[in-house]
């Protein structure tokens, strides 16, 4: 299966696997991603959210778009048909706007994940060291105080422990001023299993669980991304 989504899109000629793709690969590999299945109309949209279950998420469906949000391709907290067929429409029309050349596939349904406290695992590939694997948390932390921590793959339980407690904000993890606490040996096995991920698969290049929702009991991810190298390694 990992070989199928792979081959599927460099016959396409493509190194960008679409969210589904993504999240696809990542499953098989035992990572827990939100369930989110592509629909090419909005009918199919309408009948896969019922599927799914209220409420649900509808993201634009692209692999030319890679970041979703900015186009106004996510929209969240859809609660019945009505909403999903009107979201269809909007994240389709904003994307052909701002995207008129992006080949648009539909849309991604997955199901509204309940709110967690927000981390980050990715992986990219340093000309010397090889893959390199960053763990921080999500939103403003990382994107403006660059509060992240890496180790290179593979990576040892032992490994995984140190880049969790490595950041500043580990003290939000062990739940801040009523925040809740999360299991953190979850978030440590994760980033092994990444990790054996990126072994086992040399052909991607870059990795994003941007962001991935860390519980009490566990972390899911709901937001996936993985580029493939150039030519077949
Ligand atoms: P982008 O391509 O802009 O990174 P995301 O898929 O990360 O798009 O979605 C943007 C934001 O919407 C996420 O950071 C997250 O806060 C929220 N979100 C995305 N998917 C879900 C979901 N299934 N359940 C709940 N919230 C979600
Ligand atoms: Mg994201």
């Amino acid at each position: 299966m990992t070989g199928q989504v792979i081959a599927k899109a460099r016959n396409e000629g493509r190194t960008v696997l679409t969210e589904v793709e993504s999240k696809q690969l990542l499953s098989q590999a035992g990572i827990n991603v939100v369930e989110t299945r592509l629909a090419t109309s909005k009918e199919e949209a309408v009948s896969l959210s019922g599927e799914l279950g209220f409420p649900v998420v509808l993201k634009i469906a692209s692999a030319d778009i890679v970041h979703k949000s900015d186009a106004g391709g996510v929209k969240l907290g859809l609660e019945n048909a009505q909403a999903v067929g009107q979201a269809y429409d909007d994240i389709t029309a904003a994307a052909r706007q701002k995207y008129p050349k992006a080949k648009i596939l539909g849309v991604a349904v997955q199901k509204m994940a309940r709110p967690g406290v927000e981390v980050i695992i990715g992986m990219s590939k340093d000309d010397q060291f090889g893959p390199v694997l960053m763990f921080g948390l999500g939103g403003v932390l990382v994107e403006v105080l660059k509060d992240v921590s890496f180790r290179l793959v593979p990576l040892a339980k032992r490994d995984a422990a140190e880049m969790v407690r490595g950041i500043k904000g580990y003290p939000l993890l062990e739940g801040y001023r009523g925040g809740e606490a999360v299991k953190i040996s979850y978030l440590e096995n994760l980033l092994v299993k990444v990790s054996d991920f990126v072994e086992k698969n040399p052909e991607v290049k870059e990795l994003d669980l941007n962001p991935i929702f860390a519980y009490s009991d566990g972390a899911l991810a709901v937001d996936a991304r993985v580029i493939l190298e150039k030519s077949q390694k």
